[in-house]
C-alpha cells in the first residue's frame, strides 16, 4: 500500500479521500489555488502545495504543475477526485511516465470512454445494448437529416464530446432538425471544440439507472449495485439512490452484466460507472464515467465498503475479494445540496456563508467540503454538501434524508434546500423511481418559492419561544428586556425570514402569549404539542425555538427559519440597490434582452449571463422603466458589475 498520496482535487472528494488516508494511516497532500488557501481540503491535509492562479485552468488542470508537486513530495500515487483531470488520459499517461500510480483506469479505457460516440460504437460491438441512433463519422447534413428520419421522431441530437447536457437538444418534428442541429453544434463548438454529433431516439420517460464496477489488475471486473439517479435538473443529478428501485430481478442482472462487459470491452481497473437509460424493460448505454461519481456514498451504504480505500487497494495492486460482490443491504439516499436558486433557473450562487448548519447524527451521512464561514467561489461547482441516509427500507432512507434536511440551514447564499425537502416528500417520488422529466414537469409546484410565513405561524413561534422561558429554559431570557412572567411587561421582537422583517411585541401568557404584528390586532397564541391555536384556530405545525440558532417552524415538507434580529436597531431603509440589475457573479454576457426606455416587469429577463458553465439569466428586481443599458453582448463582467438600471 502507498504510504503518502496526492489529492488533485478540492471540495468534499478531496476532504472525501483525505478521510480515508487519514484512517489508512496514509500521508495525504493536498493542492490548492489561489481561492482555496484557506479552504478545508487544505485544512484537513497532511500537507498543501499552492499551485496556482483561481481558474482551474491554472491550477486545478494543470497535470504538470500537479506531478511537480507529487515528485517533491514523495506521493506515490494521486487520486483525481471527479471532474478536473479525474477523466483526463493524457494526465493518466504523463503520471505512469513519471512512475507515479493514477488511482483510476488506465488511459486507454478512458480515452475508449472518452467520446460517446465512439464508446457507442465499441459497446455495439460487445453486444451491450445501445439506444437505437447514428453513431457514425460522416457529419454531412443531409446525411445526419436522413438518419433522424430513419431512427424515428422524436430524437435526440448529442455532442459526441458532451457532458453537463452541453450540446443535446431533442427534436420533436422532422422541420425543426436543421435549425436545432445547428444550434446544438454551435453549443458544441463553444463548449468543447468538436462538433461532431450523434443522433438518438429520443425516450419519452426514462429513468437514469447506473451500475457501479470495479476492476482490479489482475483481470477481474464485478459490479457493486445499482443506483437510481432519475431525479434531474438540467440533465444534472439531484437525488441519488441505491439500489435502484422498481427493477425487475431480470432486468436487475441484465443492467449488472451489460456494465461487467462494457468495463471488460475497454480492459477497465478501478471504480467506474455504467450510465445506462432504462423505459419499462429495455436497457440502453448511455456513457460510461471512468472515475468515482458524486454519488459513491449511497453504494457504500448499502455494500459496507469503503469505495476509496478500494481505489486505493487495487491501485497498489491488490486482487479484488474472491466474494465480490457482497450483498446490497437496506437502502441508501443521497441529495446533493447546492449554493444555487431554484427559482431563478438554478444560477449559482456564490459568496460567504455566515451560516451553515448540517444535520449530524447516526442516520444522517454529511460529505461536506466547506463549513460556515467559507466561501463558495464563483470558480468552481457549487456543491455545499451531500447529505446521505441509511435505512433498512427505501421509506426509511427517506424519512431519514427529510429529517436530515429539515435541520439544515445555510444562510449567506441561495441554496436549493426548498426544492430537495419538496422532493423528499414528493408522493410520486415516495412511491417509486420517477423518469427524468419529473422536476421539468413539476417545477411550478417543486420550485415555487417559499410561502411568506403567515401570521399565525409567526405568532404561535412567539408564543412557543415565551413558553420555553416559562418553563425556565435559556431560549427567551437572554437579548429581552423588561421581560417579567405573566406581568403585563411588552416585549418587542423583531424577525427576519426569507429577506421580509417583521417587528412584533409579545404579552407572555400561560400556555403561550399574545402577540401584535406590527400595527395589527392582537392575537391570543396557545402552543401545544405538535402546533398550537392562535384565536382558538388549531394550526398544525413543528417550532423549535431553541436547539438551532435561529427558530424553525416545520410545516408539511416546508422549513421557516426565522432569524431573532435587536427590535431597537433603526429599520433599514428600503433598498435602493432594486434600481441596479448587478451580475451576481463574473461571466459573459451572452444577450441583452430590453434598450432604454423599455418598460419591464418584475421578474422579466433583461440579460442573459454565461458564468459557471451556465447560461444564467437575471430578471428585473421590479417593475419599471429601463434608464442605463451598462453591457453588451460579449462582454465580460466581474461580480457587482450594474448591468441595467431601472
Ligand atoms: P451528459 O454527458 O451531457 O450528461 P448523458 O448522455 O449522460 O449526457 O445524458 C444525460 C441525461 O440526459 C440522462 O441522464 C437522461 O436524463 C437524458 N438522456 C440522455 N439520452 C437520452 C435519450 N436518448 N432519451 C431521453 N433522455 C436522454
Amino acid at each position: 500500500m502507498f504510504s503518502t498520496i496526492l489529492i488533485a482535487n478540492r471540495g468534499e472528494i478531496a476532504c472525501r479521500v483525505i478521510r480515508t488516508a487519514r484512517r489508512l494511516g496514509i500521508r495525504s497532500i493536498a493542492v490548492f489555488s489561489e481561492a482555496d488557501a484557506n479552504a478545508m481540503h487544505v485544512r484537513h491535509a497532511d500537507e498543501a502545495h499552492f499551485i496556482g492562479a483561481a481558474p482551474a485552468r491554472e491550477s486545478y488542470l494543470r497535470g504538470d504543475v500537479i506531478l511537480d508537486v507529487a515528485r517533491r513530495t514523495g506521493a506515490q500515487a494521486i487520486h483525481p477526485g471527479y471532474g478536473f483531470l479525474s477523466e483526463n488520459a493524457e494526465f493518466a499517461e504523463a503520471c505512469a511516465a513519471a512512475g507515479i500510480a493514477f488511482i483510476g483506469p488506465p488511459a486507454a479505457a478512458i480515452r475508449a470512454m472518452g467520446s460517446k460516440a465512439e464508446s457507442k460504437r465499441l459497446m455495439v460491438a460487445a453486444g451491450v445494448p445501445t439506444v437505437p441512433g447514428y453513431h457514425g463519422e460522416d457529419q454531412d447534413d443531409a446525411l445526419l437529416a436522413a438518419a433522424a428520419a430513419r431512427i424515428g421522431f422524436p430524437v435526440l441530437i448529442k455532442a459526441s464530446a458532451g457532458g453537463g447536457g452541453k450540446g443535446m437538444r431533442p427534436v420533436l418534428r422532422a422541420e425543426d432538425f436543421g435549425p436545432e442541429l445547428a444550434g446544438a453544434r454551435r453549443e458544441a463548438q463553444a463548449a468543447f471544440g468538436d462538433q461532431r454529433m450523434l443522433l438518438e431516439k429520443y425516450l419519452q420517460r426514462p429513468r437514469h439507472v447506473e451500475v457501479q464496477v470495479f476492476g482490479d489488475q489482475h483481470g477481474r471486473i464485478t459490479h457493486l449495485h445499482t443506483r437510481d439517479c432519475s431525479l434531474q435538473r438540467r440533465h444534472q443529478k439531484v437525488i441519488e439512490e441505491a439500489p435502484a428501485p422498481d427493477l425487475s430481478d431480470a432486468l436487475r442482472a441484465r443492467l449488472h452484466e451489460a456494465a461487467e462487459n462494457a468495463a471488460r470491452a475497454v480492459g477497465y481497473t478501478n471504480a467506474g460507472t455504467v450510465e445506462f437509460i432504462v423505459e419499462g424493460d429495455d436497457a440502453f448505454f448511455l456513457e460510461m464515467n471512468t472515475r468515482l461519481q458524486v454519488e459513491h456514498p449511497v453504494t457504500e451504504e448499502i455494500t459496507g465498503l469503503d469505495l476509496v480505500e478500494w481505489q486505493l487497494r487495487v491501485a497498489a495492486g491488490e486482487a479484488l475479494p474472491a466474494h465480490w460482490p457482497p450483498p446490497a443491504q437496506g437502502h441508501a439516499m443521497e441529495a446533493r445540496l447546492y449554493a444555487e436558486d431554484p427559482t431563478q433557473d438554478f444560477r449559482p450562487s456564490v459568496g460567504r456563508l455566515t451560516e451553515l448548519v448540517l444535520p449530524h447524527g447516526p442516520i444522517v451521512r454529511v460529505d461536506a467540503g466547506v463549513e460556515a464561514g467559507d466561501a463558495v467561489s464563483s470558480h468552481y461547482d457549487p456543491m455545499i454538501a451531500k447529505l446521505i441516509a441509511f435505512g433498512d427500507t427505501r421509506d426509511a432512507a427517506l424519512d431519514g434524508l427529510s429529517a436530515g434536511l429539515d435541520a439544515t440551514h445555510v444562510e449567506g447564499l441561495r441554496s436549493n434546500a426548498i426544492l430537495l425537502r419538496r422532493l423528499l416528500r414528493d408522493s410520486a417520488f415516495r412511491a417509486g423511481a420517477p423518469d427524468t422529466g419529473h422536476i421539468a414537469r413539476h417545477a411550478a409546484t417543486l420550485l415555487a418559492p417559499l410561502p411568506p410565513a403567515p401570521d399565525w405561524m409567526l405568532a404561535l413561534a412567539v408564543a412557543t419561544w415565551c413558553s420555553f422561558a416559562d418553563k425556565g429554559s435559556e431560549g427567551a431570557w437572554h437579548a429581552n428586556t423588561g421581560f417579567r412572567l405573566f406581568g403585563d411587561a411588552e416585549i418587542a421582537l423583531r424577525l427576519s425570514t426569507e429577506g421580509v422583517v417583521h417587528d412584533l411585541l409579545a404579552r407572555p401568557r400561560p400556555h403561550g402569549a399574545q402577540v401584535r404584528l406590527g400595527q395589527g390586532p392582537w392575537l391570543e397564541a396557545r402552543v401545544r404539542p405538535g402546533g398550537g391555536t392562535v384565536d382558538g384556530v388549531p394550526y398544525t405545525a413543528l417550532i423549535d425555538t431553541v436547539i438551532m440558532p435561529e427558530w424553525r417552524v416545520v410545516m408539511g415538507s416546508e422549513v421557516w427559519w426565522l432569524k431573532p434580529l435587536d427590535p431597537y436597531a433603526p429599520a433599514s431603509t428600503a433598498a435602493t440597490a432594486d434600481n441596479r440589475l448587478a451580475a451576481p457573479i463574473p461571466g459573459r454576457v451572452v444577450a441583452v434582452q430590453c434598450a432604454v426606455g423599455d418598460a419591464v416587469t418584475a421578474g422579466q429577463v433583461l440579460v442573459l449571463l454565461e458564468a459557471m458553465k451556465t447560461e444564467i439569466r437575471l430578471t428585473a428586481p421590479r417593475d419599471g422603466k429601463v434608464a442605463a443599458v451598462n453591457c453588451a453582448p460579449g462582454d465580460s463582467v466581474d461580480e457587482g458589475t450594474e448591468l441595467v438600471t431601472l
